[in-house]
């Protein structure tokens, strides 16, 4: 079913409008569709409705859950300890913006130390980054369940000096330059040209109802095969992940190996070679995602 999105994808998207000039349909799978943002300045009150009320919402309901935890941080910095979505309400169904109605701030405590807390990614500070990114962004890829927003995608356009400065050095408790240098060159060789255009995946994620690999390969592909239309040349991919496990995935049997490892620290950036390759190797064959994957942990386990 996946296979048959290629040709189902234009090259500029049509307008073929969903709840407001904002979104424009580029895919769809059965009660899914992929939409796209069509960014102009007279949409910018519309973005901003979407951005505070659908992708924050929905950013913070993602990753305040399993695996990241990342809803509360205690303000003690030698704490720091953090609690999820589930620890602080428990495991409802409500969704965030619902079970934050009757939530104060003020009286969180940190279980383990008694400090204060705050929120990991606070709505305001978290809608004016997701503004900044979506304007700079070269696609954008929007999964929605009927009507429901239930993953995103977007992908920039840039160079390995300039991701450092935009988003790893923003993370650079994590990993220092000299590692990310490190990383980038075992993997792309000591000539690495640093200044050389490279697509990076800003952020992919499905909502914890909707985490599947068909879901996932769908924002892949729609996002990947909307730049390959906007880029004529090829072009090398670059990413960040936590969980190798996450990130393996991306990988084919006997094809892109796309992890490397960061010597030292449990993160790893995602780098895969070529985008026509991925796109090709990805997508272009006749096995699903799941078949993929199955051959992958067979080819793991022997
Ligand atoms: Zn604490």
């Amino acid at each position: 079913m996946l296979n048959n999105l290629v040709a189902t994808l234009p090259d500029s998207p049509q307008a073929k409008e969903k709840d407001s000039p904002l979104l424009a349909t580029i895919m769809n799978r059965g009660n899914f569709s992929i939409q796209t943002l069509v960014l102009k300045p007279e949409n910018e009150h519309e973005l901003e409705q979407f951005v505070s009320e659908k992708v924050v919402p929905l950013y913070r309901t993602v990753f305040g859950g399993n695996p990241w935890h990342e809803y509360l941080r205690c303000n003690n910095s030698k704490c720091k300890k953090k609690q999820s979505i589930q620890s602080v309400y428990g495991q409802s169904k409500d969704s965030l913006t619902n079970l934050e109605l009757n939530f104060d701030l003020k009286t969180a405590c940190c279980p383990d130390c008694g400090n204060a807390m705050s929120f990991y990614y606070p709505p305001e500070r978290k809608i004016q980054e997701t503004l900044a990114e979506l304007k700079k962004s070269f696609t954008t890829s929007f999964l929605y369940d009927g009507e429901e927003l239930v993953g995103f995608c977007w992908l920039w356009l840039s160079t390995f000096d300039a991701i450092w400065e935009e988003k790893f050095s923003t993370i650079s408790d994590q990993f220092s330059y000299a590692q990310y240098v490190e990383a980038i060159k075992k993997y792309f060789g000591d000539n690495t040209n640093w200044s050389m255009p490279i697509l990076y995946f800003a952020d992919i994620c499905t909502a914890p109802t909707h985490r599947s690999v068909d879901n996932f390969y769908s924002l892949m592909k729609a996002s990947l095969t909307q730049s390959s239309a906007k880029i004529a040349e090829d072009i090398s991919i670059i990413g960040y992940n936590i969980q190798d496990e996450t990130a393996y995935k991306l990988s084919v049997p006997g094809g892109i190996e796309p992890i490397c490892k960061i010597p030292g620290v449990e993160s790893s950036i995602v780098c895969l070679p070529s985008l026509k390759r991925v796109i090709n190797e990805l997508f272009n064959r006749s096995l699903s995602p799941r078949q993929i994957l199955r051959e992958q942990r067979k080819k793991r386990t022997v």
